[in-house]
């Protein structure tokens, strides 16, 4: 729970990861505290994927408490420094890098907002209202062909080029993209790994979430049903259930009763 300019925000929030059912290790990481949530997604194999995505997540531990946009895309830099040296300095991890999709809560102009970043193919979605979109743009060839209209979004998930990104940290580029929303209402957030969405299409996700009572569950039944679903890959998963108590309707009828009753005289 956050105080909000005189609002409760009530954050609801839990995540969840699985190795799949074909690899033997688990080269994600993720960060859950309040109000920051990462999730990493590391590559290189010999063991440096998960050194990676480890190296992403320590340096988003290090600004926690004291984020802004500014801390946070420092942060970013900062590990793409940190796997950057890590390679050089250890041959057998030369080429690691990882994705990076986080949500933050941050003020912005003294009123709070969700900072939301990416790099490379994790995904950050938004349920409000019962509809799940899409945030972030995958930084993949793939989502390349799509908006070229070559592939459809299906295609995709079976494409030979699917695991080929555009942009990661312990490369170059590395600069996340951002995105800076207003808190607003109830609203979820789903952080995920490609293992999720190499699984399950938008609508199967939307559908979980919306039945889901509490993060909790709904973390687990995504990563369940990716495993289920064929477990290709590593899934991780964070859901961030929010609620500031806004109502945009409820404001016009709730007026205490002895106002009605003044205004009736
Ligand atoms: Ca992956």
């Amino acid at each position: 729970m956050c105080e909000l300019r005189g609002r409760q925000l009530r954050v609801d929030a839990a995540a969840a990861t699985h190795v799949g059912r074909v690899r033997s290790l688990n080269e994600d990481s993720y960060l859950l505290a309040e109000g920051l949530a990462i999730v990493a997604d590391g590559m290189g194999g010999h063991a440096a994927g998960d050194v990676a995505s480890r190296l992403a997540v320590q340096a988003f531990e290090q600004v926690h408490g004291d984020q802004d946009s500014e801390t946070l895309l420092a942060a970013a830099h900062s590990a793409n420094r940190r796997i950057q040296e890590e390679a050089a300095a250890h041959p057998d991890k030369a080429g690691m890098g990882t994705t990076l999709t986080g949500v933050a809560l941050i003020q912005n102009g003294g009123v709070p907002h969700w900072f939301v970043f990416n790099v490379g193919d994790s995904r950050t979605y938004r349920l409000a209202d019962g509809h799940l979109a899409q945030l972030t743009v995958d930084h993949a060839e793939v989502a390349e062909l799509i908006a070229a209209g070559r592939i459809s979004p299906e295609q995709a998930r079976r494409h030979p080029l699917r695991n080929v990104i555009t942009r990661a940290l312990g490369s170059e580029p590395a600069e996340p993209d951002t995105w800076l929303l207003p808190v607003r209402g109830e609203e979820t957030f789903l952080l995920c790994s490609d293992g999720l969405t190499g699984e399950l299409n938008d609508d199967d996700l939307e559908a979980i979430l919306v039945g889901a009572s509490d993060a909790q569950s709904a973390a687990q039944a995504l990563v369940t049903a990716a495993v289920e679903a064929g477990g290709r890959d590593n899934v991780t998963v964070i859901v961030l259930r929010s609620d500031d108590g806004h109502r945009e309707d409820a404001e016009t009828v709730t007026f205490p009763r002895s106002e009605l009753l003044r205004r009736d005289t």
